[in-house]
């Protein structure tokens, strides 16, 4: 199932997808998103009956973390190779606050703070229920669902800092979506789905998610075994090679194969 979160200018809603993916992602224009009643995250959902076609909605992020977003440095080998530094022995954490949170379509906020604001696109985890210590094995029953994740960094600030906080953790910093695919599992992101970023239509980033030193069912058992996990929680796994630069006015988009895209524009900080 493809869950996503709409309005349709009132109160925030959960719904199904239905349609196909064409070659570049993104729905077809017949696309129909069916409203659910209650949170998929905490309590059970039921199909109130309505429709709407997906045109006719926005598509707001596809979970608000209650509590935390847990990211992954270095997990693709090119990625650590062209940050100049060494692939980790384990994995590489740190954390984004949940008000970083934002979703498809919404802006991303330029701070005054920053001359060097980066994308890294990257696949992101939906952590569906609340565990901790979960071995590699059993990683599939905590997970929800997956969907796509723009790790927005100001890197000239990772760099002074040392540590990640203030780079990663501005309001905006995390755009989610554009919705959760319930129906893949780690062993389909392992066998290779391809990631890719654009920048005003340019291809910045082009990898696979079979490349991640660390796959998936590695994640949770590592991070779960420092944190409880809740449900809501994302993780994201990393980004492939080809991090760069974003302006004022540009138009990023993250796609993986399967899950579609995710675009957000640049946007001065007000
Ligand atoms: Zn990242």
């Amino acid at each position: 199932m493809r869950i996503a979160r709409f309005t349709t200018g009132g109160e925030p809603t959960y719904g199904v997808i239905t349609g196909d993916l064409d070659e570049y992602g993104q729905l077809s224009d017949d696309a129909v998103v069916a409203e659910l009643q209650g949170d998929p995250l905490y309590a059970g959902i039921t199909p109130t009956g309505r429709e709407a076609k997906l045109s006719d909605v926005r598509l707001i992020a596809p979970v608000l973390p209650r509590s935390k977003v847990v990211a992954v440095g270095r997990n693709y080998a090119a990625h650590a190779a062209e940050m100049g530094s060494e692939v980790p022995e384990e994995p590489l954490l740190f954390m984004k606050p949940n008000t970083s949170v934002i979703g498809p379509g919404d802006a991303i906020a330029y701070p005054k703070q920053t001359e060097d604001l980066h994308y890294e696109g990257e696949l992101a985890v939906v952590i569906g229920r609340i565990c901790r210590d979960v071995p590699a094995a059993q990683a599939t029953d905590v997970i929800f669902g997956y969907t796509i994740a723009n790790d927005v960094t100001a890197r000239d600030l990772q760099r002074k800092d040392v540590q990640f906080t203030r780079a990663k953790g501005f309001d905006t910093f995390c755009p989610l979506g554009p919705w959760i695919e319930t129906d893949l599992d780690p062993q389909d992101f392992s066998d290779g789905r391809r990631l890719q970023t654009y920048l005003n239509g340019d291809l910045k980033q082009d990898g696979s998610t079979a490349d991640l030193i660390f796959d998936i069912p590695t994640l949770v058992e590592h991070i779960s075994s420092v944190m409880t996990l809740l449900p809501g929680d994302v993780i994201l796994t990393g980004t492939p090679e080809g991090v760069g630069p974003m302006e004022v006015g540009d138009e990023v988009e993250v796609s993986i194969d399967g899950l579609g895209a995710l675009t957000n524009k640049v946007e001065k900080r007000k």
